[in-house]
């Protein structure tokens, strides 16, 4: 009976079972469901498009079409798209951890270790989406950074079947979870919201989309300089897993748009002590403010620091 009620309170979602809700933003809400034919659990995000203009509502489409391309272990899946009278829902793979974000608050922050498994695994995504995809995410932030704990598997899609034996990633579903750099209960990191993600190239072709030859010197240099926005982003969200606090705040928006704007961040004491030269030394490549001279994703994957061992803990007896 109850779910007679919530199905006529979201027309069009008669096939799941709507559950807890799993977080929010600023035209949506997102709950985990059950999708009662196959018993599977999903997230669905619910936009309201009472009060969406045009453009909103491309929007959400552009952030539908983009999502269908996506296929990798390190981003959450697509399942469907459900267009309602009252409501568009996009039914997604569920991230059951919930958000970094949220994780980062419980902690405080993350060890270096720690820290190094969840950016690892948003920069394979990262480069899955600037060098194979042609897409820039642009909202690369904690509260879009999921996770599935340790110990659970995927809901659906199970990705260990995608993945190549020799990507050290894979052994994360089978459970074979390195000691030392687990930790937190922080198993599969996957990013999610593609609302305002860009397509700068189409997918396969890998021809810049629009007219090559009639585009203008300022667009070609924007898409130039897009993918950097990603990996100064990256930058700040492995600043603030380090330490617990972003690089950049302050109460007046003026004044942080020009401390932004300068870069002026600082390895703040007592909190950074403890960090090591070689961690700093990343996130300063990262936050650079020429995107020319930034690190793009594969210098950033070829960086010392993440590619440093994670100490090894003694073998049980
Ligand atoms: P918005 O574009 O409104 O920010 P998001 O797609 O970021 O929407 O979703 C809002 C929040 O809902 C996220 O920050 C997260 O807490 C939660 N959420 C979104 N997708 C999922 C998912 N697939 N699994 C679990 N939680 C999710
Ligand atoms: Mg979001």
């Amino acid at each position: 009976r109850l779910q007679k009620l919530k199905s006529v309170k979201y027309p069009g979602l008669e096939n799941y079972e709507v559950l807890e809700q799993m977080g929010e933003g600023a035209f949506s809400i997102v709950y985990k469901a059950r999708h009662l034919p196959s018993n599977q659990h999903v997230a669905i995000k619910i936009l309201r498009k009472f009060q969406m203009d045009q453009a909103q509502k491309q929007a959400v489409l552009k952030e539908v079409t983009i999502m269908r391309q996506l296929n990798h272990p390190n981003i959450v899946k697509f399942v469907e798209f459900i267009d309602s009278e009252p409501y568009y829902y996009i039914v997604q793979e569920l991230a059951v951890g919930g958000e970094i974000f949220t994780a980062i608050v419980k902690y405080t922050y993350f060890s270096e270790d720690l820290t190094r498994h969840v950016i690892t695994q948003v920069a394979h995504a990262i480069r899955y989406l600037h060098e194979e995809v042609g897409i820039v995410h642009r909202d690369i932030k904690p509260e879009n950074l999921l996770y599935l704990p340790i110990e659970s598997k995927p809901s659906i899609n199970p990705v260990a079947k995608l993945r190549k034996s020799d990507d050290p990633s894979s052994k994360q579903d089978e459970g074979e979870f390195v000691p030392g750099v687990g930790g937190g209960g922080i198993g599969i990191v996957k990013i999610a919201d593609f609302g305002l993600s860009k397509q700068i190239w189409e997918h396969n072709t890998k021809t810049p989309c629009g007219t090559v030859g009639y585009t203008a010197p300022e667009i070609v240099r924007d898409e130039r300089y897009s993918k950097e926005v990603d990996m100064w982003a990256i930058g700040c969200v492995l600043y603030t897993l380090l330490c617990g606090f972003p690089p950049f705040y302050d109460e007046r928006i003026e004044t942080l748009t020009e401390k932004v704007a300068k870069g002026e961040y600082t390895f703040l004491t007592p909190w950074w002590d403890e960090i090591s030269a070689d961690a700093k030394h990343c996130v300063s490549k990262l936050l650079t403010v020429d995107p020319a001279q930034r690190y793009t994703i594969d210098d950033f994957l070829n960086d010392p620091w993440m590619n440093k061992t994670a100490v090894a803990q003694p073998a049980p007896a």
